[in-house]
């Protein structure tokens, strides 16, 4: 039998000397779309870059697997080649490299091409990276980053901040591609954990499952859509009928 692509297992995570994650469980499967909402600071990021154990970031307890191996010991690279990716909140700058040649460096698929035409970077690719990119572009450069590095779990944190709408289309349906590829049924091949504020990106992506994530803790799963129903109604008070719709499941 398979294992899940990431298990993670009463995770607590420390910066400095501060606990951010406070205790979360989370396992998603092959081809699963699982979302997270929750309000700033909460420690949403703090996941992602603990996933991909992202220097700074202290796992105090518990595990993270990916396709059921521990990271623990791991380095960001290594834990990039079992297959994990992160498009960040606020990507890096970096001077004195341009996006064609980072791209080249990273390149593990053989239709970038196609990615750079779908996200109109053709006018990026020998500018220096991400400097002076506005945010529509910062955020189509990480997607594209993501796509040269077709990762079989793809962490995208706010993909839609800062990004105008017809650019988040452009940005879904390329993050649909991805999630599709290698797949000649353009069913799932791949795996996901987006971050989303506003909701937008469900327009175009299926998620399976949402999470609300409140200081440190996922308080409540469920169906993704009728969680953002219930935000948009009361803020994130409204979980209240998140949790009481999954008891009554029970
Ligand atoms: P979210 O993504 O949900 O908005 P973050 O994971 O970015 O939240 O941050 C969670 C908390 O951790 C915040 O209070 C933030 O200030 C704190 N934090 C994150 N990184 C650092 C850091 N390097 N040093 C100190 N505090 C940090
Ligand atoms: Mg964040």
């Amino acid at each position: 039998m398979d294992a899940n692509l990431l298990d993670i297992t009463s995770l607590h995570v420390s910066v400095g000397d501060k606990e951010i994650i406070k205790g979360i469980d989370l396992t998603i499967k092959k081809g699963e779309v699982h979302v997270l909402f929750g309000p700033n600071g909460s420690g949403k990021s703090t996941l992602l870059g603990a996933i991909m154990q992202l220097p700074g970031y202290t796992i105090t307890q518990g595990s993270i697997q990916i396709h059921g191996n521990d990271t623990q010991e791991l380095s960001t690279d290594a834990v990039a080649n079992l297959g994990v990716g992160l498009s960040f909140q606020h990507p890096p700058k970096i001077k004195g490299v341009t996006l064609s040649r980072f791209l080249k460096s990273i390149n593990r698929c053989d239709d970038l091409d196609h990615a750079i035409t779908a996200l109109n970077m053709e006018p990026f690719l020998e500018r220096e990276l991400n400097v002076g990119f506005s945010g529509g572009e910062l955020k189509r450069a990480e997607i594209l980053k993501l796509y040269a590095q077709n990762p079989d779990l793809l962490l995208i944190d706010e993909p839609e901040s800062g990004v105008d709408i017809e650019n988040i289309t452009i940005i879904s349906n390329t993050i649909n591609a991805m999630l599709q590829k290698e797949s000649p049924m353009k069913t799932r091949s791949h795996s996901a954990l987006i971050i989303t504020h506003t909701g937008h990106i469900l327009n175009t992506i299926h998620a399976d499952v949402g999470h609300v994530f409140m200081d440190g803790k996922i308080i409540c799963s469920g169906n993704p859509m009728d969680i953002l129903d219930d935000i948009r109604k009361d803020g994130f008070s409204g979980c209240i009928r998140c949790i009481q719709r999954e008891k009554d499941k029970k």
